[in-house]
């Protein structure tokens, strides 16, 4: 169930996004995660082999950690319980991979620090999701809780969007595609990646239903005559336009 497509590439800040570190030993996979990490704007490392990801986290700690199970040299299992032990790795935010899923291996996982615990095979939207929501919860001021854009506001915290002085509700799927579109103002994203990001990878839904949202998310945010942010981009999707609120 994993997506193979690639995801469009993103604007990266050098030295402003989370540095993220995957420690694997199936090369496809790692590949796989280093791939749409680095699409999603994250800067990317990877080991292969636990005792190598070990003496590279003495060196210098990521952002965040993707950890496998079962490693050559040392387990996944037995890292995390020493990154817990000391000192700079005690709070470091860590997503375990295991193709076990037994109730009492999760609980193993979680046991030894694991903030987060996936079990293969994993759709990539959903670690992309996890990730996120980590990286939120580690670093709440590395991503901001507050997209605004001209007299558009959307708070990822309290899920509520105002324009202006007007209180907007959306339904879920209408607000998380605004959130998707508003972070990243000016990017065109196709009506397959929106889907894939919007409704998750494990959705059988037809292109036009992202149109059917998309016209009721237009539908809710303006009035009257009031400008459209949603800009629809013939033979490609949409975007957020980022000419939005200059004028
Ligand atoms: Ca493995």
């Amino acid at each position: 169930m994993m997506t193979l497509e690639r995801k469009d590439a993103g604007t990266r800040e050098a030295g402003t996004s989370p540095r993220i570190l995957v420690v694997e030993d199936e090369a496809p996979l790692a590949m796989l995660l280093s791939y749409n990490l680095e699409a999603e704007g994250f800067q990317v490392e990877s080991e292969a082999r636990g005792d190598d990801a070990e003496v590279r986290l003495a060196e210098t700690a990521p952002d965040l950690l993707i950890l496998d199970w079962m490693l050559p040299g040392v387990s996944g299992l037995e890292l995390c319980r020493r990154l817990r032990a000391r000192e700079d790795t005690r709070s470091l935010p860590i997503i375990m991979l295991t193709a076990r899923g037994e109730e009492h291996e999760r609980v193993r996982g979680l046991s030894v620090g694991a903030d987060d615990y996936v079990v293969k095979p994993f759709s990539v939207p959903e670690l992309m999701a996890r990730v996120h929501a980590l990286l939120r919860r580690a670093k709440p001021e590395r991503i901001a809780t507050k997209l605004v854009q001209g007299d558009l506001a959307l708070d990822r915290e309290t899920h509520r969007v105002r324009r202006g002085e007007r209180e907007i509700h959306l339904g879920p799927t209408e607000f998380r595609l605004l959130e998707y579109l508003i972070e990243k103002p000016g990017r065109v994203f196709s009506r397959a990646r929106l889907l894939d990001a919007v409704w998750g990878m494990a959705a059988e839904i037809d292109e036009r239903t992202v149109d059917v949202h998309v016209g009721r998310l237009r539908k809710a945010l303006s009035r009257g005559r009031e400008r459209d942010p949603i800009r629809t981009v013939r033979g490609a999707g949409y975007s957020f336009d980022e000419t939005f609120g200059r004028d």
